[in-house]
């Protein structure tokens, strides 16, 4: 594709977006406003702000209890089936509960439990910083039996892969890595390193949290055996709306949740005072769900489901090459760095760049160029390619910002002290 660095071409491209009206689903409140960070929040879409009426007015004003048999009960499964089809499982094997970092925890104890003899957990740093606390964590708990292997990056950029596959050994209990890393954007290859983990024995765990409603996942055809993930970044299910976590059907009955609460429990009415897991994924809730913002993951989860994750990926990747190629042309020159793989396959759907002055350029564009973007330490400016409303334009309009940013000196007037969400 030969770019021009005109805003028609941008229209253009625009135009021809078969996906383009998806755009109208959500709510746009600021229609000068930017926002390249759908990848940390995705924006509301409009079916939520009906169904958040109709659940405080009809499900918990009017229906009051009677709503739990009305389909809040069910709510995890369900809302967990229609995630199922974005990540290649079956219905059975994805459930809605807690956080990603409760969800981490939960599976990682129960993989432990099954993998008793072998004290080796395989990971990377470029991994979430959460979920290596939560390993550290569960080492503390477990009296330090465990030990964290986490393989360097070489440049922060692209996974440790040949590092990773040659410290698997028969001493690997679990591998577990973002499967699109956060700052970078680098996508793994989950059938070829689950392979190389199964080969060795180990179990293996990827977090989905910067994948699932942007990357075609297939946790089948790699023969996955666990996966957690967040539903407010790509799905755009709401600021802290409850995870997912999924475990392969083989593996279910063999799991253990560690916080073994009553949602948990077989036939949970009962009231029996000894714990007995329930079949199926259902051991793994805890307590009662948050209904409201659980509630609220279903219709982003449909408008992705209705748009189609291979055409939204064709999309994303039609989007993020443009933006590498608008890079390339004005923003290199004036000292900005790709911290993003450049072959499309290896990238989720966010494009990293970095610059010396990283955060007073963040605090530029979003301060003075209604630019949303955000910014990940030491320098990295993070842009989320969302593409059921990232427009082309808009990816035009943030480049051209930047650059005004750069050769205008505009950045020069911030402080480099950071505010506490960047
Ligand atoms: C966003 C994200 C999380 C979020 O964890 P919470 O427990 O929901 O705060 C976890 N892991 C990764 C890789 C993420 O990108």
């Amino acid at each position: 594709m030969t770019i021009s660095t005109d805003l028609a071409y941008a229209d253009r491209l625009d135009a021809q977006d078969d996906l383009g009206h998806f755009r109208d689903r959500f709510m746009i409140a600021e229609d000068e406003l930017i926002y390249m960070d759908g990848n940390s929040l995705g924006r509301l879409p409009m079916a939520a702000t009906e169904l958040a009426t109709d659940m405080i007015h009809q499900q918990w004003g009017t229906r009051l209890i009677r709503s739990w048999n009305e389909g809040w009960f069910t709510a995890p499964e369900r809302i967990g089936a229609k995630i199922a089809h974005l990540i290649g499982a079956h219905e059975d094997e994805v459930i809605v509960a807690e956080s990603t970092s409760i969800n981490l925890f939960k599976l990682v104890m129960a993989a432990l439990r099954l993998q008793s003899g072998r004290a080796h957990i395989l990971t990377d740093d470029l991994n979430f910083p959460s979920d290596l606390y939560i390993l550290q964590g569960v080492i503390e708990l477990l009296d330090k039996q465990h030990q964290l292997e986490i393989m360097p990056s070489a440049d922060g950029v692209y996974g440790p892969v040949s590092a990773l596959q040659a410290r698997l050994s028969e001493q690997t209990a679990l591998l577990t890595l973002s499967h699109t890393v956060f700052k970078s954007g680098y996508l793994y290859d989950m059938a070829a390193l689950t392979a190389a983990a199964h080969d060795a024995g180990s179990l293996v765990l990827w977090d989905l949290s910067h994948s699932v409603g942007a990357v075609p996942v297939d946790l089948h055809a790699a023969n996955a055996d666990l996966a957690i993930g967040c539903t407010y970044k790509y799905l755009n299910g709401g600021p802290g709306a409850p995870a997912f976590l999924y475990v392969r059907r083989d593996l279910q009955e063999k799991l253990l949740n560690p916080l073994s609460g009553w949602m948990g429990q077989r036939d949970l009415f009962d009231f029996k005072l000894d714990y007995q897991p329930a079949p199926g994924l259902r051991r793994f809730l805890t307590g009662t769900p948050p209904m409201m913002s659980l509630a609220l993951i279903e219709p982003g989860v449909e408008l992705l489901l209705e748009a189609g994750i291979d055409k939204l990926r064709a999309k994303s990747l039609r989007q993020s090459n443009y933006l590498i190629q608008l890079w390339q042309r004005e923003l290199e020159p004036l000292g900005f760095t790709l911290k993003t793989p450049r072959e499309a396959q290896q990238r989720g759907s966010h494009v990293s760049l970095g610059h010396q002055e990283g955060l007073r350029i963040d605090l530029a564009l979003i301060n003075d160029m209604q630019v949303l973007p955000d910014f990940r330490a030491p320098d990295n400016i993070r842009l989320g390619i969302t593409p059921l409303y990232t427009t082309y334009r808009d990816i035009y309009q943030t480049v051209l910002r930047l650059k005004a940013i750069v050769t205008e000196r505009l950045y020069e007037k911030y402080s480099t002290d950071a505010p506490i969400v960047t």
